[in-house]
């Protein structure tokens, strides 16, 4: 009998991978942070003596969800501008906030919040783009969270850096301080085509094949970007893109909201990842993605909440929900986006788009245990006859009841805890609080007529040297 750390025997298991199986009555084993086995209760019983079993009588135990594209701190941003159409959301509200308060702690104490908020809603990985991301790095580890830390570039300047060569020096810079984490990952993150130069571009285009990592960007999310694209440069932003080596199987196509079928074709020819953020979309009535013909050209999908500010929450949950019924709505045809491709696209689909295939997505043995638990045992998911609809069309996070990352249980029976298993909401929503006066404060400045541009915008931080830069 092999002695290992961790027990899981489990109502159902999803691994989704094969696609649409569901096992009954299994088991998972874990030890030194890998799945080792996944196999019948019974027979696991008989193998394995585990220092911790954990029973999931009622429960569906599912790779841990792959949050492809957010802008973590921003939670702290969470409602400062709704019903806006993306211009005056962006100069009213966005920018002057930002230019007034990112900085380190900002972005240490908004992504805390954020982790919090994701891991209880069954994420174990995100893929993060925001100004100081060491600040990021540390605090998603911090609350226990897988992270994908973007390095970002944008010709801005901003508190955190002059021009697009000093984003990338810093972020690369935390790349070499944070590369021995094993729970820490890097992709390029330029903003997008249309705050990101032609040499820039071409720089990270190199830097991706030198170093193997995914690029991370904003494209087509609104139809105003195309237009504006094709008169400064005289080509689509996706073309730009491809024109400067971009469209490989490394690019996370975050939105990608506008595309016509050749682009489309494009993306799956190479191999390519669409990022699907529908709440953000629809919030920002930017349009609704093709999800529908992203499948039937076998583009890699993935699924991403964008930033609290836009979406208002980081409910990935949600985004599945939201992309099934999209998908159907909007093709005319039901069997569009079926629960089980979802679930791909919200696990295993991320962890492709992110370089991290081979190591989590799917329950198989010889990953490492990202894992979520939900219990279906609640009025609104009974009765069940099948969990992987339920996952998609009828479970919310109050379902999520226990999470494990690199096999470390990280929320029990809904509590975020910490190595020694005390629960962190306190301190991680102490600093909140504060925030929010500060945040109060500036917001009442905007409605008293301080609109104007970024450059204008209330300055209360000795951090902020400029700020016309955003990331959202
Ligand atoms: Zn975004």
């Amino acid at each position: 009998m092999r002695t290992i750390d961790t027990l899981l025997c489990c109502r159902w298991v999803i691994p989704v991978r094969p696609r649409g199986q569901i096992l009954k009555e299994h088991a998972i084993a874990i030890d030194g942070g890998r799945i080792v086995g996944v196999l019948p209760v019974a027979q696991a019983q008989r193998e394995f003596s585990a220092r911790e079993t954990v029973t999931l009588p009622q429960h569906v135990v599912t790779p841990g969800l792959v949050n492809a594209h957010t802008h973590a701190a921003m939670s702290l941003l969470r409602g400062v501008g709704d019903d806006m159409p993306l211009s005056r959301w962006l100069g009213e509200r966005i920018w002057p906030l930002e230019a007034a308060l990112a900085c380190e702690q900002f972005v240490y104490d908004g992504t805390r919040l954020a982790a919090l908020e994701m891991l209880r809603g069954g994420q174990t990985t995100c893929s993060d783009m925001y100004f100081f991301p060491e600040a990021a790095a540390r605090a998603l580890r911090e609350v226990g969270m897988r992270a994908v830390v973007g390095i970002v570039a944008i010709e801005f300047p901003t508190a955190y850096a002059t021009d697009a060569d000093d984003y990338l020096r810093k972020g690369l810079a935390t790349r070499d301080a944070l590369r021995d984490d094993p729970l820490v990952s890097f992709t390029l993150a330029p903003h997008a085509p249309y705050t990101v130069a032609d040499a820039t571009l071409a720089r990270i285009a190199v830097l991706a094949e030198e170093l193997d990592l995914p690029v991370h960007i904003h494209v087509h999310e609104t139809a105003q970007e195309i237009e504006d694209s094709v008169r400064q440069y005289g080509l689509r932003p996706l073309a730009r893109l491809d024109r400067l080596g971009l469209v490989t199987e490394r690019l996370l196509a975050v939105h990608a909201v506008h595309l016509e079928e050749a682009e489309v074709a494009l993306l799956a020819a190479r191999g390519a990842t669409a990022v699907h953020c529908p709440s953000s979309n629809l919030k920002l009535a930017s349009g609704i993605a093709r999800v529908a013909a992203f499948s039937a050209h076998r583009v890699n999908l993935a699924l991403g909440t964008d930033g609290a500010a836009s979406n208002n929450r980081l409910d990935l949950l949600e985004e599945m929900r939201l992309a099934a019924l999209l998908a159907k709505g909007a093709s005319g045809d039901a069997s569009a986006l079926p629960a089980s491709a979802v679930l791909e696209a919200a696990t295993l689909g991320g962890a492709r788009a992110l370089g991290l295939a081979q190591r989590i997505g799917s329950i198989e043995v010889g990953k490492e245990a990202d894992l979520v638990a939900f219990d279906l045992g609640a009025v609104e998911t009974q009765p069940c006859f099948d969990p992987l609809s339920h996952l998609v069309y009828a479970c919310g996070r109050e379902q999520v009841s226990d999470v494990w990352v690199g096999g470390r249980r990280v929320v029990r029976t809904r509590q975020a805890i910490d190595l020694s298993g005390a629960p962190l909401a306190g301190a991680i929503l102490a600093p909140v609080a504060a925030w929010q006066n500060r945040i109060g404060q500036l917001l009442g400045a905007c409605d008293h007529g301080h609109r104007a541009q970024p450059a204008a915008a209330p300055v209360s931080s000795t951090d902020s040297r400029s700020g016309a830069g955003h990331l959202r």
